[in-house]
C-alpha cells in the first residue's frame, strides 16, 4: 500500500497544475491512493464567494496572464465537483480521496467551524497546519521578522496548540515544526521547544488525532525530516499511532516525493503502521 497524503493542484493559490495531472503522475508511479489537500487559510486569504479577488503577479509585475494566480482559498464547489470527475474517470485504477489543508489561527477559527459544517459529508480528511499568526505568513517572514529565534518558535508552538484546544474537526498536524523551513537564523534548538511539542503530540495523542510525515524536506533541502527525527521519535515514545505519508507536491515533480525514505525512516523509529482516512476515519496500513 502505497499513498500520498498531501498533494495540491490549481486549486490552490500556489499552485497551478491540474488535478488530473496530479492523478495521473500517481497513477504513473504505482500509487494506490492519494488524497488531496488544497489550502484554506482564512485570513489573508478570500472565500471565491465574497468576490474581487486579487492576483500574485498582477500590479504593475509583467507576467503573462495565464501566470497571474488567485489570491484566494479553495473554491470548494468547484473543488469537489472536479474531485468527483476525477474518481470517475480513474477510480478503477486509484483511490482518490478528498481532503483541504487548514492554514488556521486562534483568530479565524469560526470561519473553520462554519466551512466544516457545510462541507463535512465531503471530507475524507483535514490537515490542520499553522502557516501565519496575526495574519503574517511565514513564508513572507513577517511574523519572525519582528521577534526574536526564541519568541517566533515558541509562538508559534502556543498558536498550534491554542487551536488545539479550541478545535476538534481535523485528521492530523501538517509539517509540525513548518517554522524551521522559514527560520532565517537556522534550526532552533529542538530541547528549548521539547516540553511545548511533547503538550501538543500529548493532546493530539488524546483526541485520536495523529501527525504526518511531510516528505517536502527534502526538496527544501531541510538537514532533518519534517517533522524532525525527534518529533516523530516523541510521538512514537508518547503512544502515537496515527501517521499520514505526504509529499506536499504541488506538482507533478513532488508526487509521492521520497517515499520509500519516509518508509524506512518511520520503520527506524519503530512504527509498524502508517494511516489513511475515509470520512474522517482512520484505517492502518502496514509499512
Ligand atoms: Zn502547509
Ligand atoms: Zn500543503
Amino acid at each position: 500500500m502505497k499513498t500520498d497524503y498531501h498533494l495540491h493542484t490549481e486549486f490552490s493559490d500556489d499552485s497551478s497544475e491540474p488535478m488530473e495531472n496530479q492523478v495521473k503522475r500517481a497513477i504513473e508511479l504505482g500509487l494506490d491512493e492519494i488524497c488531496f489537500t488544497d489550502h484554506v487559510d482564512y485570513g489573508v486569504k478570500k472565500d471565491w464567494s465574497e468576490g474581487n479577488i486579487e492576483y500574485r503577479g498582477g500590479d504593475g509585475i509583467a507576467v503573462a496572464e495565464n501566470a497571474r494566480t488567485p489570491i484566494a482559498n479553495v473554491d470548494y464547489p468547484r473543488y469537489f465537483e472536479q474531485l468527483q470527475k476525477m474518481k470517475k474517470l480513474y477510480g478503477d485504477r486509484i483511490t482518490i480521496k478528498q481532503g483541504l489543508e487548514f492554514g488556521m489561527q486562534t483568530m479565524t477559527l469560526d470561519k473553520y467551524r462554519k466551512l466544516y459544517d457545510e462541507y463535512r459529508d465531503e471530507l475524507d480528511f483535514v490537515l490542520l497546519s499553522v502557516h501565519e499568526i496575526d495574519n503574517k505568513e511565514f513564508w513572507l517572514y513577517g511574523y519572525q521578522n519582528e521577534r526574536t529565534q526564541k519568541e517566533y518558535n515558541e509562538g508559534y508552538y502556543n498558536e498550534i496548540y491554542q487551536i488545539m484546544q479550541q478545535y476538534k474537526d481535523y485528521s492530523v498536524l501538517a509539517h509540525l515544526d513548518l517554522i524551521v523551513r522559514y527560520d532565517p537564523i537556522g534550526r532552533y534548538p529542538f530541547e528549548k521547544v521539547e516540553d511545548q511539542v511533547a503538550e501538543i503530540l500529548k493532546l493530539a495523542i488524546k483526541d485520536n488525532k495523529g501527525i504526518e510525515i511531510n516528505t517536502s524536506s527534502w526538496h527544501y533541502g531541510l538537514d532533518d525530516t519534517m517533522p524532525c527525527r525527534q518529533i516523530l521519535k516523541l510521538y512514537k515514545d508518547l503512544g502515537g499511532k496515527i501517521i499520514t505519508i505526504g509529499s506536499d507536491g504541488h506538482s507533478t515533480r513532488y508526487v509521492g516525493d521520497h517515499y520509500e525514505d519516509a518508509v524506512r525512516i518511520l520503520k527506524d523509529i519503530g512504527f509498524t503502521q502508517f494511516t489513511g482516512f475515509t470520512k474522517m476515519k482512520s484505517e492502518f496500513h502496514d509499512l
